[in-house]
Formats: C-alpha cells, sequence, structure tokens
C-alpha cells in the first residue's frame, strides 16, 4: 500500500505508529506543513533511516499559515530540501478559506514554494480549495512547463486530495500532473466524474490522516471557521474544530463552503455541481465537537488508538480510497 499523503507527525504515538506501518510495508509520504511538523518529522526519518526503506517526506508551508511565513521560514525549508534529496516540496496552495487568500499572500508564499521545487527538481505537493485555476496561473508564473511530453519525473505538481472537474484536468494534464485521491474526492460530484478520466498512471492514493484521525473514527465532526496554528494546544485542536477541518478538510465540502462558492466560473463549476455536493451532516458524521474540547480542557487526550488500531485503520481507509476508484472505472 502506498499512502500519498500523511500526516504522519500529527498522528498518535507516531513513533510506534511509523514502525508498525514499515513492517506492514505500508508506504507512505509523511507530509510536514508547518516548522512544527518538519522537526518531527525530520526527528522520525533519523531514527528510522537505518531501516531498508527509508520513507519519503514532503515539507512545506500550508496556506492555513501563509500569513505566518517569514523569510526565516523560507531559509529553513530551502536548507531542508536541500539536504533530503528525495523529499518533495509541500504541501502548498491556495485555500480561499484561510486568510492571506484576498490580499495575494498566499500567491506570493505558494509561488515560493513552486519555484523552490523548480530549482531542486522536487516535486510538489499542492493543497487547493476554491480556485484550482489560480494554482495553475501560479504555476505558469513559476515557470513550471506546458505542453511538455508527461514527465516521468520530478518536478511535477501533485493535486492532493483532488477536488477538481473536467475542465481543470485537461488544463492540468500538460503540466505532468499527478493526482492523489482521498475518500473525499468522491463526494462532489464534478469530481467523482473527472477521476476516470484521468490517465491510470498519474492516480495515487491517500488517508491525508491528521490530528482529526481519531475524531473521524469516532464519528466526531464539527463545522465553522477560525484556527490556529499550535497543534496540541485546545486552542489548535479548537480551531481545527471550529474550522471543520476534519474529513471534509480539504475539500472545502461544508455546506457554508459551497454557499461560499462564489467564482464559480474560475473554478469551473456549475451550481448544479455543487448542490450535488455531499455535507458533512448527509455523510453521516455528527458535531460531538463540544466533547472533545470538554476532555482537552480536563488536560486530558481526546480519545486514543494503539498504534496497532491506528495502522489497521489507515489501512483500510487507503483500501476503501482505492475499492471506490476501481468502482468509479467499472
Ligand atoms: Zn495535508
Amino acid at each position: 500500500m502506498f499512502d500519498f499523503h500523511i500526516h504522519l507527525a500529527r498522528l498518535p504515538q507516531k513513533k510506534q505508529l511509523t514502525q508498525l506501518l514499515l513492517d506492514r510495508n505500508y508506504d507512505f509520504i509523511a507530509i510536514a506543513c508547518e516548522p512544527w511538523e518538519w522537526k518531527e518529522i525530520l526527528l522520525l526519518k533519523k531514527v528510522f533511516s537505518s531501516g531498508l526503506k527509508p520513507f519519503k517526506a514532503a515539507y512545506g508551508i500550508h496556506p492555513m499559515i501563509a500569513q505566518q511565513a517569514t523569510d526565516d521560514m523560507f531559509a529553513k525549508l530551502r536548507a531542508i530540501i536541500k539536504e533530503d534529496k528525495r523529499a518533495m516540496v509541500g504541501e502548498a496552495g491556495i485555500d480561499k478559506r484561510y486568510p492571506g487568500y484576498e490580499d495575494g499572500t498566499q500567491d506570493r508564499v505558494f509561488l515560493e514554494q513552486a519555484k523552490l521545487a523548480l530549482e531542486f527538481q522536487r516535486d510538489l505537493q499542492i493543497h487547493c480549495v476554491g480556485d484550482y485555476m489560480r494554482v495553475l496561473k501560479l504555476l505558469t508564473k513559476a515557470g513550471f512547463p506546458q505542453d511538455e511530453p508527461w514527465l516521468y519525473s520530478a518536478p511535477r505538481p501533485i493535486f492532493h486530495r483532488f477536488g477538481g472537474d473536467v475542465a481543470f484536468l485537461k488544463r492540468a494534464l500538460p503540466y505532468g500532473a499527478l493526482f492523489s485521491l482521498h475518500a473525499d474526492s468522491f463526494r462532489k460530484k464534478s469530481t467523482a466524474a473527472t477521476i476516470p478520466l484521468i490517465p491510470q498512471e498519474r492516480v495515487f492514493f491517500e488517508t491525508d490522516a491528521d490530528e482529526s484521525f481519531w475524531q473521524g473514527k469516532t464519528g466526531r465532526n464539527n463545522a465553522a471557521d477560525n484556527v490556529t496554528t499550535d497543534p496540541g494546544t485546545p486552542e489548535y485542536i479548537r480551531g481545527r474544530l471550529k474550522s471543520g477541518m476534519t474529513s471534509s478538510e480539504e475539500s472545502g465540502m461544508t455546506s457554508s463552503e459551497e454557499s461560499g462558492m462564489t467564482n464559480s466560473v474560475e473554478s469551473g463549476m456549475t451550481s448544479s455541481e455543487e448542490s450535488g455536493m455531499t455535507n458533512c451532516a448527509e455523510s453521516g458524521a455528527t458535531s460531538s465537537a463540544e466533547s472533545v474540547i470538554l476532555t482537552l480542557a480536563e488536560g486530558k487526550d481526546p480519545v486514543q488508538f494503539t498504534p496497532e488500531e491506528c495502522a489497521s485503520e489507515l489501512e483500510s481507509r487507503l483500501e476503501s480510497v482505492r475499492a471506490a476508484y476501481a468502482k468509479c472505472r467499472e
């Protein structure tokens, strides 16, 4: 199994879990999209670097912290990418739900990382919510080649937790793009209809598992707006809970997001497609965010799982994405 996008450092008992995943031949790309996460992944890589098959990582600055990006942060990122020859860049991207979308900050932060990927010839893990065409424009601006025969090696844009439509696919293919599918990729009608049209060799699967992992596993879900970015603190988790950043996180599929989809033309979505999006409530998730917040306030962890349970859960989630893909191609 190959999990193309997993936030390993955000999962419980990450060390034991990493060992277990490697033992089980669960291959993955560990995504680190904030400085604290870079540190954690670098540590994990150190611990497991003697293994026969060192895991692959991606380091980047997520659009949710675009406004906090500094020259120093970019310098550190650059040093890490230079040092780890197999590392990808990212996840980097554009997300209209976060600050810095309107004023161009997210554009600048993404552009910088796209250039880094080009300079070091690395694949670029891309997060995109609500403005796929903007990402393509920025890739062109950064110098990503188009109308080239498919590049069999880096640098390629990777659209993680893919949520685009046919019009976008047609525009993205000449960039040599890869598409990483998540369970959520199949929930939006326009994306579900697009997936079978992607050349099979460019399709990958992911869990995008992060700190919301156990919430999702217990059927917990959330809804609403702002996030802080210091994972592990009650404020952060509360922010995540408020922002709805669980399974529906990067697809932007909360009902408030749907109504916020104003630039239908740019994103290539028609209103009928939007109304075809499944919202959290319909997908069976209930909002018990309150109880998680209470638990945190008391200083206890939310429901924890053993590394064995986590590994099995990851396997079954990844397998269900693969199965959904097989089914949509029938
Ligand atoms: Zn991610």
